[in-house]
């Protein structure tokens, strides 16, 4: 592994310079502006435990295709305790940092990709499989993060991507040369885009014939002519210059992922890093390979984010005096039973994983939807919960420069300090903390990352197989299984 801890990941992103836009303005290095830094750091904390004694077990693996030590989020799982292993890491990282540290997207289409490359060459004899291994030895070799981008704006969502009035509102082949491909179009809610070292294009939807051009699967550096990026705005991201540090929420890392658009405006992409190129029935597989593998994770990221939360509002109640209080032990203990209830559900589609033709292990599907699904109520509750506990002061608490005011400051501390002997800040910083963990944009992660409910509601129907529940309905009564479905009469 080249970066061998975070501060040479932080390093090596000031050598790249890619095009960055955040408010109408060039971002000239993601590692020192004060809206993309703390993602940097989040992200660093990926290579951190990687070099820690503590952690390395979880944080690396040995390289199936080389067998050198690789950081985890380079890996392809290789059995069930790889799947269960990076659940373990997630969460860690979820409660070292508090929010979402990317990585974990290159990851997913790392491991999606390799499996289906696998089998368009099993089916059409083409090389697919062996330009990824070689790319994929240069990930692992170099350390490098990789942003897995998949969705793209998708313009009219009633038509197909060839039928759109706008080509390009799906990433396509505008060109093919005898050394590589032209690729026009989009990515959007890019994980860790600004702070990857290379993309990973991928479809974003099952694709028919007529939308070939858009059957794509290539890599290329975040910093390859004609790659432009504009970083999301998230609520409270004023607040991170140095003076709000207390009223931004946490001191270093940002309360959710950093997103951005990928635009590609005429990008070559050479031939050896093209891994799918028009084979449109393998598009289903690795929209739903990807989907799966960053369902399953969600249960163990936000139960690390709900771990912080919970122990945030668990010190609150304390330093307000209500902690004894037996509704206050009560809604605390539903906290931590939803959150271990989603944990059960990554752990569970890991411990059901399955070998793909590749050796490529993939986590139970159905398994990973209903963990995904659960997210996006069950995290909404325990932070329903913890701002219940919280108390309404948090919308009513003065800023930074209030508190730290020659004028006012003295009112500040005097009204919003709690328990005797507990110093004011404590209760200020904390209440920060989860108003960013509870509000804005943390949450909308939670419900459309990885996919909308409704595509996990879809895939869950799909796989819930039915046909066999009715079976065995029948056969404990008694009707004969041949019974066919009745015709409902118009
Ligand atoms: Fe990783 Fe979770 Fe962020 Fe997705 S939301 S990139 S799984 S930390
Ligand atoms: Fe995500």
């Amino acid at each position: 592994m080249k970066l061998r801890n975070g501060a040479e990941y932080i390093e090596s992103l000031r050598k790249i310079h890619p095009i960055i836009y955040y408010k109408g303005k060039r971002i000239e290095d993601v590692t020192r502006h004060p809206a993309t830094a703390p993602h940097v750091r989040a992200a660093a904390m990926t290579y951190a435990l990687a070099s820690s004694k503590e952690y390395r077990d979880l944080a690396t693996a040995t390289s199936h295709l080389t067998g050198r030590t690789i950081s985890r989020f380079t890996h392809v799982h290789q059995n069930v305790e790889d799947l269960i292993k990076k659940i373990k890491l997630l969460r860690v990282l979820g409660q070292k940092t508090g929010t979402c540290f990317q990585r974990c997207v290159g990851h997913d289409g790392i491991n999606a990709t390799y499996s289906v490359a696998y089998e368009i060459d099993q089916k059409y004899g083409t090389d697919y499989f062996e330009r990824f291994k070689e790319w994929l030895t240069h990930i692992q070799d170099e350390n490098l993060m990789v942003v897995g981008a998949m969705t793209d704006p998708k313009g009219d969502r009633s038509k197909s991507p060839a039928e759109q009035a706008d080509p390009d509102q799906y990433v396509h082949i505008v060109e093919r040369r005898d050394d590589g491909i032209i690729i026009r179009g989009a990515k959007l809610h890019m994980t860790g885009g600004v702070n990857s070292h290379e993309i990973l294009v991928m479809p974003t939807t099952a694709m028919n014939e007529p939308s070939r051009d858009y059957a794509v699967i290539c890599a290329l550096p975040v910093n390859a002519p004609g790659v432009t990026m504009i970083f999301g705005r998230q609520a409270s991201d004023d607040r991170r210059d140095k003076m709000e540090r207390i009223d931004a929420g946490t001191r270093a890392f940002g309360t959710v992922g950093g997103e951005a658009v990928i635009a590609f405006e005429d990008v070559f992409v050479p031939t050896e890093r093209i891994f799918m190129d028009g084979q449109t029935e393998f598009t289903p597989a690795i929209v739903y390979r990807f989907a799966a593998h960053h369902r399953a994770n969600y249960g163990a990221c936000k139960t690390g984010l709900m771990d912080v939360l919970i122990g945030a509002v668990s010190y609150l109640t304390q330093i307000q005096g209500t902690a004894k209080a037996s509704h206050v032990r009560d809604k605390t203990t539903e906290m931590i039973h939803l959150c271990e209830t989603l944990y059960s559900s990554s752990i569970a589609c890991s411990a059901e994983g399955w070998p793909t033709p590749s050796g490529a292990y993939m986590v139970d599907t159905m398994l990973a939807n209903v963990c995904k699904q659960n997210v996006t109520r069950l995290h909404f509750e325990v932070a329903r919960l913890a701002v219940d506990l919280a108390g309404g002061f948090i919308a009513t608490l003065p800023s930074q420069y209030d508190l730290e005011s020659e004028d006012v400051g003295h009112l500040v501390k005097k009204y919003f300090s709690g328990v005797e002997g507990i110093p004011y800040k404590h209760r200020i910083k904390i209440a920060r903390l989860i108003e960013a963990m509870t509000g804005g944009t943390a949450l909308v992660e939670s419900m459309h990352g990885a996919g909308s409910p409704q595509a996990q509601r879809v895939m869950i129907l799909r796989e819930g197989n039915l046909d066999k529940k009715i079976k065995l309905a029948k056969a404990l009564v008694g009707i004969p299984l041949k019974s066919g479905t009745p015709r409902i009469r118009k």
